[in-house]
């Protein structure tokens, strides 16, 4: 495994970490769910990402599981929650009124139900899930603050949040002599590259920002198992969607977009069969390419898709400046 400074910061994080959206709690049955994690961390993996809505909840508790019945200790691990969507996601009625969006008091009871569920005194980075345009900034940055100074956070970041907002939490943060956010969890892949290679460009020289990107295989797409199919494979994210993400996800099977974007999977085949690693691998390192990238957080529905998947740091030694001005080429951008 390789292990890269998140951001500026002195933390270290393996360069692949295991999220746990959609899959652990939901997908795949608890048992199994250990089998990964343990593969996982065999594998060098020390970086867990999981949030208060995942399975609404029941991520972190199997997370929180899996670190009790392997006896993992936390100085050994690095481990990531979010708040934001409370459990239930912003949009459902059934979600008290407060029990979401970035105020001082979602911000904190919202990490400490987190806490509660992991059964963890702490974790080290607690994320804003997203942006939270009807709560004054301030109030955001002192609330992520509290969680750092009461020890139940070491570090915060931002998920899906614009350039110019991480650089408005930073001019608070710098105006209060608080801390702003370490890391930002962006979408990133063959196919969503603007926003880390772009927009958040100056971003990362200024205040040191890390980037933990989500998504590496655009949730399946660029592993190419969905070439050539009619239908989604039965063990699939899209054919066992349960979830509304996955279930509204599984809908888009087959549009223009999925097929444009297969099109594209397709074409990228000559680079991997030339590598001689499976799409998988190439996809997840071309992300492991990008050195703004401190870690890249995969699902797996299995330990057979760590392997494969971790095998990409060895990928990545192999991918020259030609295999990515091809791929550049083939994908038209
Ligand atoms: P990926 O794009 O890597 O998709 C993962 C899924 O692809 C797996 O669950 C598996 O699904 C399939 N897969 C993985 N490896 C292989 C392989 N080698 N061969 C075939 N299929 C494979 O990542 P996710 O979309 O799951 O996102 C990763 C993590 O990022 C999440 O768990 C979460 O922690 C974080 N995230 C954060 C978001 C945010 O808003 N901050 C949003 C989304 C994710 P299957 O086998 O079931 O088809």
């Amino acid at each position: 495994m390789e292990y890269r400074h998140l951001g500026r910061t002195g933390l270290k994080v393996s360069a692949i970490s295991l999220g746990s959206w959609i899959t652990y709690g939901g997908h795949v049955n608890n048992e199994h769910a250990f089998d990964i994690f343990k593969k996982a961390y065999d594998a060098g993996i020390n970086f867990f990402d999981t949030a208060e809505n995942y399975s609404a909840g029941k991520a972190e508790i199997v997370l929180g599981e899996a670190i009790k019945k392997f006896g993992w200790k936390q100085n050994d691990l690095v481990i990531s929650t979010k708040v934001y969507f409370g459990l239930n996601n912003s949009a459902d009625p059934s979600n008290p009124i407060n029990n979401v969006g970035l105020s001082r008091k979602h911000i904190i009871e919202g990490l400490n139900l987190s806490l509660k569920r992991l059964d963890l005194p702490y974790v080290d980075i607690v994320y804003a899930h997203r942006p939270d345009r009807d709560t004054p900034i301030e109030e955001i940055v002192r609330g992520f603050n509290y969680l750092i100074n009461s020890g139940k956070a070491f570090y915060w970041g931002t998920s899906e949040w614009s350039a110019v907002e991480i650089a408005d939490a930073w001019r608070v943060a710098d105006k209060l002599n608080l801390i702003g956010p370490a890391v930002e969890q962006p979408q990133y892949n063959l196919l969503v590259r603007e926003k880390v290679e772009n927009e958040f460009r100056w971003l990362y020289e200024k205040y040191g920002l890390g980037l933990t990107v989500f998504s590496p295989l655009k949730q399946g797409i660029l592993t190419g198992k969905y070439n050539g199919q009619s239908q989604p494979p039965a063990d699939s994210r899209l054919a066992t969607a349960k979830d509304k993400y996955s279930v509204a996800y599984s809908k888009t099977f087959g549009n223009e977009t999925w097929q444009r974007e297969l099109e594209l999977v397709e074409k990228l085949k000559p680079v991997a069969q030339e590598l001689g690693v499976s799409l998988a691998q190439l996809a997840l390192a071309w992300v492991l390419k990008n050195e703004n990238v401190s870690s890249v957080i995969i699902g797996a529905s299995s330990p057979a898709q760590v392997d494969e998947n971790v095998a990409a740091l060895e990928v990545a030694k192999k991918l020259n400046g030609d295999h990515l001005k091809k791929i550049d080429e083939v994908l038209g951008n």
